[in-house]
């Protein structure tokens, strides 16, 4: 995402004594050219299009398609007209002067650290807290002296899904941005065996010494100067979450590392896309078009030509997929908001295809059957013109494009991905449950290992369409007998949900939390619904008026909800107590092994707890001798005040979650539905480093945890604590959670790989 500079050093002179040294003067003009472009572009802020421009013309106005086929002359006649470029464009003449030219570099490479791509760079993959960078200023070699030179960039296996095979490219006669840029479509680097024999040998040993030294798989950039290899860089590669269990997976089957350092070397967030779906085999679409299988998985989308277009539809909540020509790291943005990146040109190491597997987005590149069209945006297949907005599919696995969406499936488990998670399973000490309220989602989130479930939210059963009637009847209600009446209706359905869960959950604890929000969540919010509202239920509107009036709160998420609704209206929790025991009931009857958490929601003190325990456990003796399996009541831990009297809370309990959604609310002051307006500036600012909506605050939310944890387990030493807000999916908060002693996590069911993964690594570190 930085930039670099080649060529430095030279002017008319150095240049001559470059000829008189090779005896190549093609090669010196064009390294020449070479250096006027890109320092002109990185340096002088030149846009690249005026060098291009110049280049264009020139091969036109020889008969030729490619840069290679230019002549010295021509080479020469293209620095001149390159160096008017400069004068037209900074009204200077291009800097002659080897030392000033390499003042001017070196303060232009410096400053690319805090360039848009670079920036967008850090924001993406988190890197937070650095102070800067340096700059390498080292001797060149050339992969542009003639047919026996080239330059090629490889990996020491497949990032795409991790296969053991030399994957990439090169490019003879060329310099290393060729490559990369995606200018010409370079060769498969199989094709350099028979071409150069004797280095490809020399690099194949190499491969393998770097991988045997770094254990783990290579990202090497590599230089041939006539006939002399020389490898240029070497570092870890990016890869695909399906690259990344396979390569750490077969890394300790070849006893390169230890199944711990194979743990450790997996980002948990990778894992997310072993979660995607495919397209269904039995989709009957045939391709309109076929390119480079560049990042595997599929995506439906609408296509749009720009960055700036990906970003802003995909902020009005579309998905899109990004068509270009080729790509370029100014795009960096708009490919991180898209769910797919289709580019006509570009190799499977063009910049394109290296980010788009470093993001785990699905990417087709080269794909020569299209023609692109930014100005008009069109996307031309055959006879086919596509415009803006149209839907495409993509199979980055194939790197097939279709016309219109297909049918998805959910992604079947690879043997490598079954043993990582093993491992994985083998090391960690908290457990990792799921949010899910219906038994679908529990049912998925067992299938990716979810160990029970951290919190039901009922509030969600309310809403169903069929419900909402009942439970606004109970709102409406003049008095208790009313109350009870309406609530009575809703039992035997919210049993039923209680029960299937607990089948889908058998033999594992479901922590079922009573009912959370706001009443008036659940009545109409303007006039018209509310007209209909007072026709279907017979109340007159008035007086529905009246009733959402109270109901309404300056601050709802401060107000009349949680377990204040219990202390106003105890026939709620109690009805949903009843479900869930008369449940618990049955489905033991039937064998189903139930460890049902009645869980009460936004405690703020100890004697809050009391009170509701109470009349939890006096719905509990109705069913006396008929319960034959435990039962915990506990709360969740959402406010700061909970946290600083956990002790006296304890006493309440038999277990504590920390609703860290709340808890960062109200430890922070900021409105979850409202932070989103200035975050991104505090962020921005550097005021906060990490969003804490999305990973745990350590210093203040953090502390306020530990403190609970402490004080919890003062008065209850065994005391069971979890996390159920979105944190408990988190990698880094995971690790947290770990750190302070939490029994388990929760978070929704796709993230519970990730969680499992984040809990391993946090008990190998510690
Ligand atoms: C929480 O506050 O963290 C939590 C899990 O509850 P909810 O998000 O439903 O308020
Ligand atoms: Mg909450």
């Amino acid at each position: 995402m930085m930039d670099t500079i080649l060529n430095l050093g030279l002017n008319n002179r150095t240049l001559q004594g470059i000829i008189d040294k090779t005896k190549n003067p093609r090669f010196a003009w064009d390294s020449y050219r070479r250096f006027i472009n890109m320092f002109g572009n990185v340096v002088l802020g030149i846009s690249h299009e005026h060098f291009e421009h110049e280049m264009e013309k020139l091969k036109k106005s020889r008969g030729v398609t490619l840069d290679t086929q230019l002549t010295s002359r021509d080479l020469a006649l293209l620095t001149q007209s390159y160096k008017s470029v400069v004068k037209k464009q900074t009204g200077k003449n291009f800097p002659d002067d080897p030392r000033e030219q390499l003042k001017l570099a070196v303060d232009a490479v410096f400053h690319s650290w805090n360039n848009n791509r670079a920036i967008a760079y850090r924001r993406i993959h988190n890197i937070t807290g650095l102070l800067g960078t340096a700059v390498n200023v080292q001797a060149m070699v050339f992969g542009n002296m003639g047919e026996t030179s080239g330059t090629g960039v490889l990996f020491t296996r497949n990032p795409g899904n991790g296969k053991r095979e030399l994957f990439g490219e090169f490019l003879l006669n060329a310099q290393g941005e060729d490559v990369v840029a995606g200018i010409r479509t370079p060769s498969k680097i199989e094709s350099l065996e028979k071409q150069m024999p004797k280095v490809y040998k020399e690099l194949f040993a190499i491969t393998k010494l770097l991988e045997k030294h770094n254990k783990d798989m290579q990202d090497i950039e590599f230089t041939v100067e006539e006939g002399r290899l020389f490898i240029l860089q070497t570092r870890n590669g990016k890869r695909t979450g399906h690259a990344a269990i396979k390569i750490a997976v077969d890394l300790v089957k070849e006893k390169l590392i230890t199944k711990k350092e194979a743990i450790l070397k997996v980002d948990p967030n990778l894992l997310n896309q072993l979660l995607h779906p495919s397209i269904d085999p039995k989709a009957q679409l045939k391709a309109v078009a076929k390119g480079l299988p560049a990042s595997p998985g599929a995506s439906s989308g609408r296509i749009v030509f720009t960055a700036e277009k990906a970003v802003e539809w995909t902020d009005n909540g579309e998905r899109v997929i990004l068509v270009r020509k080729e790509t370029s790291p100014e795009d960096i943005q708009g490919m991180y908001a898209s769910v797919g990146i289709l580019t006509a040109m570009g190799g499977m190491t063009s910049h394109a295809a290296v980010v788009a597997r470093g993001m785990g987005k699905c990417c087709v590149a080269g794909c020569s059957d299209i023609s692109v069209d930014a100005k008009k945006e069109t996307l031309t297949i055959g006879s086919t013109v596509l415009k803006k907005g149209d839907t495409i599919t993509l199979n980055g696995t194939t790197g097939e494009v279709f016309i219109g969406t297909l049918p998805m499936v959910d992604p079947e488990f690879s043997p490598e991905f079954r043993t990582f998670m093993k491992w994985v399973d083998e090391v960690r000490a908290m457990k990792v449950r799921t949010n899910a309220d219906t038994p679908k989602d529990a049912a998925k989130a067992r299938s990716f290992g979810a160990e029970g479930i951290g919190l039901c939210r009922t509030e969600h059963m309310f809403f169903e369409k069929s419900r909402i009637p009942k439970i606004r009847e109970m709102i409406l209600a003049k008095n208790d007998d009313e109350k009870r009446r309406a609530l009575a209706k809703l039992l035997p359905l919210q049993e039923n949900d209680f029960f299937e869960i607990f089948k889908v959950m058998s033999g594992y604890p479901v922590t079922i939390r009573l009912l959370d929000p706001p009443l008036h969540e659940f009545l109409p919010q303007n006039e018209e619904q509310m007209k209909a509202l007072s026709k279907q239920m017979n109340v007159p509107l008035s007086e529905l008026k009246k009733t959402a009036e109270y109901l309404h709160e300056i601050n709802p998420m401060l107000g009349h909800r949680g377990c204040r609704l219990a202390v106003t209206t105890p026939a709620l929790y109690e009805m949903q107590v009843h479900a869930i025991i008369r449940a618990a009931i049955r489905a033991h009857g039937v064998k189903i092994k139930v460890i049902p958490e009645i869980e009460v929601p936004l405690v703020t003190t100890a004697r809050e707890l009391r009170v509701i325990r109470k009349s939890i456990e006096k719905v509990l003796d109705e069913y006396k001798g008929k319960i034959k399996f435990p039962v915990k009541i506990g709360t969740m831990i959402e406010l700061p005040r909970a946290c600083v009297t956990a002790d006296e809370i304890a006493h309440e309990a038999d277990f504590f979650s920390f609703g860290t959604n709340d808890l960062t609310q109200c430890t922070f002051g900021y409105s979850r539905d409202d932070a989103g307006k200035f975050l991104p500036a505090y962020m921005d600012q550097g005021i906060l480093e990490r969003d804490p909506t999305e990973s745990i605050d350590k210093n203040g939310v953090g502390e306020l945890m530990k403190m609970c944890v402490a004080k919890g387990r003062s008065t209850k030493p065994l005391l069971e604590i979890g996390i159920c807000g979105e944190h408990g999916g988190e990698p880094d908060s995971v690790k947290f959670c770990h750190e302070i002693g939490l029994n388990y996590v929760s978070c929704s069911p796709y993230r519970v790989p990730i969680a499992r993964l984040a809990a391993a690594q946090a008990a190998l570190k510690n």
